[in-house]
């Protein structure tokens, strides 16, 4: 058997849909997962249950892996550090990774690259964020916990001094950072190889509810081809600067005055590229792939005018495999993805992605499917 072996860390739908893009190039996989329960864990044949914290767990994952990727940016730097040490090929390699494990340090590296950021520096307590505010336009202010944080959870926006306390609670550095007057949110979305080969998705608009990712429009409407490539260009810098192996999304804010200013990178395939399984020729987790293993990229071009993805959220309706019925009926053309979840209120179980040439028409079906399966409509 020639074929490599890729060690995924991490049980979570992105590990569960990069598995499922190395199947056609029968590209074998190992997980490294926190229970045999996970979303990953229940399609991949090789799985380890450890504890991706301890250093001895990860050396012994990593025996028989050809390539050790991600699917979140939680590994402690230094283990990551220890296994390229051992000499196994870490992608992305823990130079580029810190920059998305650490709030602090992504800030500091890209402002030293001269890439458009809010203001922002590191606060020590509610007095010293009372200063920051009073160095720039005042409150309100965005607080970050630097490491640890997704989904909008250890992000505060915070009014007054007293009101900055709490981020303070957990013991973890604490970056703050003007509120922009953000218009939008979008993504550039790029993929780079050890070789240096990178790609470039189209722009996406990413539209949040209650901090989390609800919909994602393919390409992101009215973005002027200057922005727009504006965009694409500071996401590949971004990952060349850095030395990203792999997945990076670069989240955007777009102001008021037309210009755009990094939020933050990850580095893995990203909410805000599922889309491209079913609109883009070349998937993300397929180039994903493709990129920790140095194979040649794939074409990231759009196969539709317009593509929508939107997240399904788990509702107080647990059965969703009964709302199929309706939703294939209603749209042959739809595109579920499901993760193997529980369904808890609020927790991101799957998405649907749909297709057209008319966004409005591509919005609403996308809409109705994401809210029937979820049970909040009946029809
Ligand atoms: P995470 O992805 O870890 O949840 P983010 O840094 O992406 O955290 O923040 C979550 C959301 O909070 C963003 O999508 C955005 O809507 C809002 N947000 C974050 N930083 C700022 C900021 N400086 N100004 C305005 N809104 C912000």
């Amino acid at each position: 058997m020639t074929f490599p072996v890729v060690g995924m860390v991490g049980g979570g739908q992105l590990a569960r849909m990069t598995h499922e893009a190395g199947i056609p190039l029968g590209i074998r996989f190992k997980l490294l997962s926190d229970t045999a329960r996970d979303s990953a864990a229940q399609v991949v044949g090789d799985v380890v249950v450890g504890d991706y914290r301890d250093l001895e767990t990860l050396r012994a994952f990593a025996q028989g892996c050809d390539v050790i990727t991600f699917d979140h940016e939680h590994v402690p730097t230094e283990h990551l550090r220890a296994l390229e040490a051992d000499g196994i090929a870490v992608r992305p390699g823990p130079d580029a990774l810190q920059h998305a494990h650490d709030k602090g340090v992504m800030r500091a590296r890209l402002s030293e690259i001269g890439v458009p950021c809010p203001r922002h520096r590191l606060v020590t307590d509610p007095a010293d964020v009372a200063r920051f505010a009073a160095e720039g336009d005042g409150f309100p202010v965005v607080l970050k916990t630097v490491v640890g944080g997704y989904d909008g959870k250890g992000v505060w926006v915070v009014r007054d001094e007293d009101g900055a306390t709490d981020p303070f609670l957990a013991g973890v550095p604490v970056l703050a950072e003007e509120k922009v007057d953000f218009v939008r949110e979008l993504a550039a979305n790029v993929v780079r190889s050890p070789h240096g080969q990178a790609v470039a998705y189209p722009v996406v608009e990413s539209v949040q509810v209650n901090g989390v990712c609800d919909t994602v429009i393919a390409p992101a409407p009215d973005l002027g081809a200057e922005l727009s490539a504006q965009a694409q260009q500071l996401a590949l810098t971004i990952a060349a600067e850095l030395g990203v192996v792999g997945h990076l999304a670069v989240e955007l804010f777009e102001t008021r005055d037309g210009r755009i200013l990094v939020n933050e990178l990850a580095m893995r395939p990203h909410n805000s590229g599922h889309w491209t399984q079913d609109g883009a020729i070349t998937s993300q987790f397929a180039n994903h792939v493709r990129a920790v293993l140095d194979l040649p990229l794939g074409d990231p071009r759009p196969r539709a005018k317009w593509t929508v993805m939107s997240n399904v959220l788990g509702g107080d309706f647990p059965d969703m495999y009964s709302a199929y019925l309706h939703c294939m009926a209603r749209d042959p053309q739809l595109k579920i993805h499901m993760y193997g979840k529980d369904v808890k209120p609020g927790r991101k179980v799957g998405h649907v992605n749909t297709y057209g040439d008319d966004l409005a028409d591509v919005r609403e079906r996308a809409r109705h499917a994401a809210d029937y399966l979820r049970g909040t409509i009946t029809e």
